[in-house]
């Protein structure tokens, strides 16, 4: 199937914690206060933001997105990391064996990662009925046109598909103005 309408959603430098390190960084008991829905129905902005050193640089005020997950994960775009000494692994959320280390600082504590930091790679959340709908299966891998007058095909994105998530392709902060887009805009898988 093709010429499918797609949301696209460009997401900024965030992390996402573990419990263990976010009561390490908030205090033991602290519970992530939403501050808005994002796109996709599971994730959310957080009230809190840690400042995290990634190698000789440091980003302060990160926002951390919810809910917790089994190991911490910080995402950057390769352009946060110019200036920083070092350069991330491109990979897809939760595959960090190997990735960059970094200092995460909160105001309860400070949290020593030996991996976590990532720049994502772009990848298409679909529920389990679009999925069937588009025959789509997770780890296909699909093209998508952006219009406008940056207009760009993004290929070699990653199919993703759970019950709890929704259509969109997921860009970081260099692809998306690559093809003109700020925070959402629209693609067609071709
Ligand atoms: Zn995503």
């Amino acid at each position: 199937m093709k010429n499918i309408k797609v949301p696209v959603e460009i997401s900024a430098r965030h992390c996402h914690l573990s419990k263990e390190d976010m009561e390490k960084l908030f205090g033991a008991g602290h519970e992530l206060e939403k501050l808005r829905q994002l796109f996709e129905p599971s994730d959310f902005a957080c009230q809190e933001t840690v400042d995290i050193q990634i190698g000789s640089k440091k980003f302060e005020k990160i926002r951390v997105v919810g809910p917790l997950r089994k190991q911490s994960q910080i995402e950057i775009s390769l352009s946060d990391a110019i200036g920083s000494g070092v350069t991330p692994p491109v990979r897809l959320s939760g595959d960090l064996q190997g990735s960059l280390g970094a200092v995460l600082q909160g105001p309860a504590g400070r949290v020593d990662l030996k991996e976590g930091v990532i720049v994502a790679r772009r990848h298409l959340h679909c529920a389990t009925d679009e999925a069937k709908k588009y025959k789509l299966k997770t780890g296909d891998i699909v093209s998508v046109k952006i219009e406008g007058t940056r207009q760009t095909i993004f290929e070699n994105i990653i199919v993703r598909v759970k019950d709890d998530y929704k259509l969109a392709l997921h860009l970081d902060t260099d692809e998306g103005n690559s093809a003109g887009i700020n925070k959402m805009g629209e693609g067609i898988i071709i």
